[in-house]
């Protein structure tokens, strides 16, 4: 079989993925679900991944297909948090590299800040550490570049 069932049937992700767990999803298409984070670090903390068993950022290239697929999940991201938290003053959206990521499956965290208190201390989730790739700067790098044109 081609597609997600291919994937580890131990990935907690695809397990969701595939409905099979009884998390609530916030939002789910054909191509991305957003579900809340379990150990929420932030006011609100979402998850977007892709359907697709993604291992990490690492596996993304530069190219069209990747590049949307990034591109959706944020803004899925941004949606339900401006939904869900507009009073919030700061949004972080972000994925881990390895070897930080908690699950090899891809998944960009949303945070709506304030984070919470005991979660302040962690280094990893804080912006900008090593570990921690924004959004947008994944982004900049798999943005497919355009087609060489000679300007005459
Ligand atoms: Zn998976
Ligand atoms: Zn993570």
């Amino acid at each position: 079989m081609a597609g997600p069932a291919s994937a580890s049937a131990s990935c907690i992700f695809c397990q969701i993925a595939s409905k099979s767990t009884t998390t609530t999803l916030l939002h789910s298409d054909e191509k991305v679900l957003a579900f809340q984070d379990i150990s929420p670090a932030a006011v609100r903390h979402y998850l977007v991944i892709p359907v697709e068993h993604i291992p990490s950022v690492k596996h993304l290239q530069r190219r069209t297909e990747d590049y949307s697929l990034v591109s959706h999940m944020l803004e899925v991201g941004k949606t339900l948090l401006s939904r869900d938290a507009p009073q919030s003053m700061q949004y972080r959206f972000g994925f881990h590299q390895p070897p930080l990521n908690s699950v090899n499956h891809l998944h960009l965290h949303c945070l709506a800040l304030p984070y919470t208190p005991r979660w302040k201390s962690i280094k990893f989730l804080s912006l900008g550490s090593l570990g921690f790739l924004e959004a947008e700067k994944l982004l900049e790098k798999l943005r497919p570049l355009p087609p060489v044109i000679s300007k005459v």
